[in-house]
């Protein structure tokens, strides 16, 4: 069975940074400027003998605030309906926003697995700001850093756990 865990959330939370990670390769395009990442990313990665497949959810087309949301919710309802497994990013440096409220209510509805991971948690200083992301009703929340690789390790456990 080839396993799909589908990475989601609003642009510039890191979801290129951490697929590259997990794939370990430079596929996905990275880029500082909202979204910026056009198309879909697929690698393959392996963790504790489980393999799986991993979608990078970019894909957004740059327009009206409008069009983006509506942009996110393809995204994330193409990903739920792809995938055996979610993870769903938020960026603990901007706290909950509004379309990340967005993404958990459609995710809250949702039957598979999903993993919220609060990514740039770089040092132990942030992992305090990281309780606010409790209010999205998701339970439990990795807090991770894509960027020098802290936590996600763990992450990975969670998931390979349940592969
Ligand atoms: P995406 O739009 O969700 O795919 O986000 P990207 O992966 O393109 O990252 C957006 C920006 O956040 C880039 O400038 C990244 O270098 C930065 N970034 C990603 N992960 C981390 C992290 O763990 N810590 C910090 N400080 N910055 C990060
Ligand atoms: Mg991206």
């Amino acid at each position: 069975m080839n396993t799909i865990v589908a990475i989601v959330g609003r642009p510039n939370v890191g979801k290129s940074t951490l697929f590259n990670r997990l794939i370990q390769r430079r596929d996905a395009i990275v880029d500082s400027v909202s979204g910026v990442t056009r198309d879909r990313h697929y690698g393959k990665s392996d963790w504790n003998g489980k393999n799986f497949s991993v979608i990078d959810t970019g894909g957004y087309a740059v327009g009206s605030d409008d069009i983006f949301e509506e942009e996110i919710r393809k995204q994330v309802d193409l990903a739920i309906e792809e995938s055996d497994i979610i993870v769903f990013v938020v960026d603990v440096t901007e706290g909950i926003t509004p379309m990340d409220t967005e993404v958990a209510n459609l995710l809250r509805k949702v039957k598979k697995p999903v993993f919220m991971a609060v990514n740039k948690v770089d040092n132990a200083m942030r992992e305090d700001d990281a309780f606010e992301f409790y209010n999205l009703g998701l339970g439990e929340y990795h807090t991770i850093s894509s960027i020098n690789g802290s936590g996600t390790g763990d992450l990975l456990d969670a998931i390979a756990k349940i592969i």
